[in-house]
């Protein structure tokens, strides 16, 4: 089969397209042949050696697809069955396998593009929304990069949930995507923590969502109100730096949470209630997947380049 192979960490020219031995499924295992795999920043961090990697590797965890074969053991799945996961290895290339119990079926009415979307992104807009913070209905918080692909996800399942939304983009094209998604307000970043305070009466925002990181955290602290908490999800500008404790204090007894995906998928039910919800958010037209731009496989450095350097809105995807 055809697959991106890294042999070490580097830019994002280590990504050669190359001849490599497909995948056999396991015990327990999916063989899924990919029709469209999610780019994210996880592979980027783990390209460029921010995430430890056992090289070659080949990347990828998020993708959709059809199922080719079942391993032994395998009960609920068989051939033809259209997948999505997020815990598939190797999924930039034209097959992969996965556990059978980190797959979920895709439903009737969702294409696999659009599925191909929801198990890393959606899944994270998901417990970011219901679980790593719960805001209250009638509650204002801040989502850093709300025209990209977590944050178009994160304002659609908050709004949902009647919680009010100030977001951060880049560009006014960025800004009126992610005021589209239901955002009451869409601002630049320069002076963003004075301008959430404004816009909460001074009180400040009960939550801010942050994947940006280094550039934001510190002014993430400060738009917080009293008791307000920082869910910092990653460091698309940078891992931030340790800091002082003493900054919650002064904030007024704030908290500071940095969770991880796979902490919130733990159990086959709690994977399941993501899924659930997400497909059926897509189905009912709650939550609408924005796919900003799909690259051939052997195009995967262009990918990576694309999304590093701010320039994408929404869900990338390489196809094969
Ligand atoms: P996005 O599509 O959101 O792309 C990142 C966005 O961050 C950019 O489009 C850009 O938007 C903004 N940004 C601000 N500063 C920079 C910078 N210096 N360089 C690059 N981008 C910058 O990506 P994803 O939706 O894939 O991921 C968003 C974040 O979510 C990432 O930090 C990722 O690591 C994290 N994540 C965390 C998970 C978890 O469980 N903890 C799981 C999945 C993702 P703009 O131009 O508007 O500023």
């Amino acid at each position: 089969m055809r697959a991106i192979v890294v042999e070490r960490a580097g830019g994002p020219e280590v990504l050669e397209l190359r001849e490599a031995e497909a995948p056999r499924p396991g015990p327990g295992e999916l063989l899924v042949e990919t029709a469209a795999t999610g780019v994210n920043f996880i592979e980027i961090y783990r390209r460029s050696g921010v995430y430890p990697v056992d090289f070659p590797d080949i990347p990828g965890s998020e993708a959709s697809g059809t199922v080719v074969a079942v391993g032994d053991g395998v009960a609920g799945f068989a051939a033809g069955d259209r997948v999505a996961t997020s815990a598939g290895t190797g999924t930039y290339a034209e097959h992969f396998a996965v556990a059978a119990e980190q797959a979920a079926l895709v439903p009737d009415g969702i294409d696999l593009r659009t599925a191909a979307a929801l198990p890393l992104q959606g899944a994270t807009a998901h417990y970011l929304a219901a679980s790593a913070s719960r805001p209250e209905a009638g509650d204002t918080v801040l989502v850093h990069a709300g025209a990209g692909g977590v944050g178009l996800l994160l304002t659609q399942l908050l709004t949902a949930r009647g919680v009010r939304v100030i977001s951060t983009a880049s560009s006014d094209a960025k800004r009126e995507l992610s005021l589209a998604a239901g955002a009451e307000h869409a601002i630049g970043y320069e002076g963003f923590a004075d301008r959430a305070r404004e816009l909460t009466g001074g009180e400040g925002v009960a939550v801010v969502y942050d994947g940006v990181g280094e550039s934001t955290f510190d002014g993430s602290l400060s738009a917080l109100r009293v008791r307000g908490g920082l869910v910092l999800f990653g460091g698309a500008s940078g891992q931030v730096p340790p800091f002082d404790l003493q900054r919650l204090n002064a904030g007024g007894s704030l908290s500071v949470t940095r969770p991880s995906l796979g902490d919130f998928m733990r159990t086959v039910e709690e994977r399941a209630w993501r899924y659930r919800e997400l497909f059926a958010a897509v189905l009912d037209g709650t939550l609408e997947l924005r796919i900003g731009a799909r690259f051939p496989l052997a195009e995967a450095a262009e990918a990576h380049r694309a999304l590093a350097s701010r320039g994408t809105t929404g869900k990338l995807l390489l196809e094969p």
